[in-house]
């Protein structure tokens, strides 16, 4: 049985309960009610999983621009001026008033620093994308966005961003958390005092997570550790930001992570027999080809590392990245 001795390197050593997940979020998706029929959209997963990890910055654009509870409903619509934020029944036009409150609110949330934002699907304010947009009473196309949602996304680029729909499916949810974890890790690192020598600490607990991402990202974030005294160290650090946020927007793959977990065997060349080296490869072959999920061969090396004190991959974030609660790797 795990215990919180012994993985203890894993994400709780980048982690700090006085840091901890801020996530946006669409304020009805809390259970507040908000919305134009003066109910709520309460998610069970993001209240009840997610909740007791994060601390919620919950945002209701509409009614913080000034919409009363309850309301008119109101819909995207194509005109010669472009997409415009309309209420149907009045006409009145939002557009403007929006865009003004959309940015001076992002610009507050920047200086909060946040670690994702999870946008109520389907909302003309507050949907990242397949937002119906309408001409002359009916429906154009549903390729729009909303307009607070796709503000926030032009403005904060490297923000993980997810639907509470789309955080039904395993990969997607997986992908968006382990994200937002890995930006409150650098948040944290940055805030706690970054040196050069715990630059290097941090990239190396990434290194084989980053590998699941993107090889040619996790690469040039070594040459640039690598560079480290011959560049400023605040400019070191901002690039470092840069390039780990935008290596982790790369989705992993199931050959990226057969990559990794192979790699990872190859430490055990001399410590397992080979009857323990057949059950390890196989369980690392059955996962490449779907037949058992991600967790099964993780737990497996996780087992054999500790059996084995094997150093390197103890350090390694790739092998204990999130609560256990969250149920993640269970599916994919
Ligand atoms: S979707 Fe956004 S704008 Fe609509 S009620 Fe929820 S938080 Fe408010």
């Amino acid at each position: 049985m795990e215990t919180e001795a012994t993985t203890a390197r894993g994400w709780r050593e980048w982690h700090d309960a006085e840091q901890p997940l801020r996530i946006g979020v669409s304020a009805c998706l809390l259970g507040q009610e908000v919305r134009f029929d003066g109910g709520h959209k309460r998610d069970r997963f993001v209240t009840d999983i997610l909740g007791p990890f994060v601390e919620w910055v919950p945002v209701c654009p509409e009614v913080e621009v000034g919409m009363p509870i309850p309301r008119p409903s109101i819909r995207m619509v194509s005109s010669e001026l472009g997409e415009r934020l309309v209420c149907p029944k009045s006409g009145e036009d939002f557009t403007e008033a929006m865009q003004a409150y959309s940015l001076q609110k992002i610009e507050q949330l920047k200086l909060l620093g946040l670690d994702g934002y999870v946008f109520k699907r389907g909302s003309p304010s507050c949907g990242m994308e397949r937002i119906p947009v309408y001409r002359n009473g009916t429906p154009l196309h549903k390729n729009g966005r909303g307009l607070y949602a796709g503000i926030l996304q032009d403005q904060m680029t490297s923000l993980p961003v997810e639907e509470e729909g789309r955080l039904n499916d395993p990969p997607l949810r997986e992908n968006f958390i382990e994200r937002v974890l890995c930006n409150n890790r650098w948040r944290v690192a940055r805030k706690r005092g970054l040196s050069r020598g715990r630059l290097v600490q941090f990239h190396q607990a990434h290194k084989l997570l980053l590998r699941t991402h993107d090889e040619g990202g996790y690469r040039r974030l070594g040459t640039l550790v690598g560079s480290a005294g011959t560049i400023p160290d605040e400019e070191l650090y901002e690039r470092y930001g840069e390039e780990f946020q935008s290596c982790l927007r790369i989705k992993p793959t199931v050959k990226r992570h057969t990559n990794v977990l192979q790699h990872a065997m190859g430490y055990f060349k001399n410590l397992l027999d080979s009857q323990e080296k057949r059950e390890l490869l196989t369980s690392i072959e059955d996962y490449r080809l779907g037949l058992i999920p991600l967790i099964v061969p993780l737990t497996l090396l996780r087992f054999n590392m500790r059996r084995h004190k094997v150093e390197y991959l103890l350090d390694q974030i790739y092998f204990d990245p999130h609560p256990k609660e969250l149920m993640l790797r269970n599916h994919c």
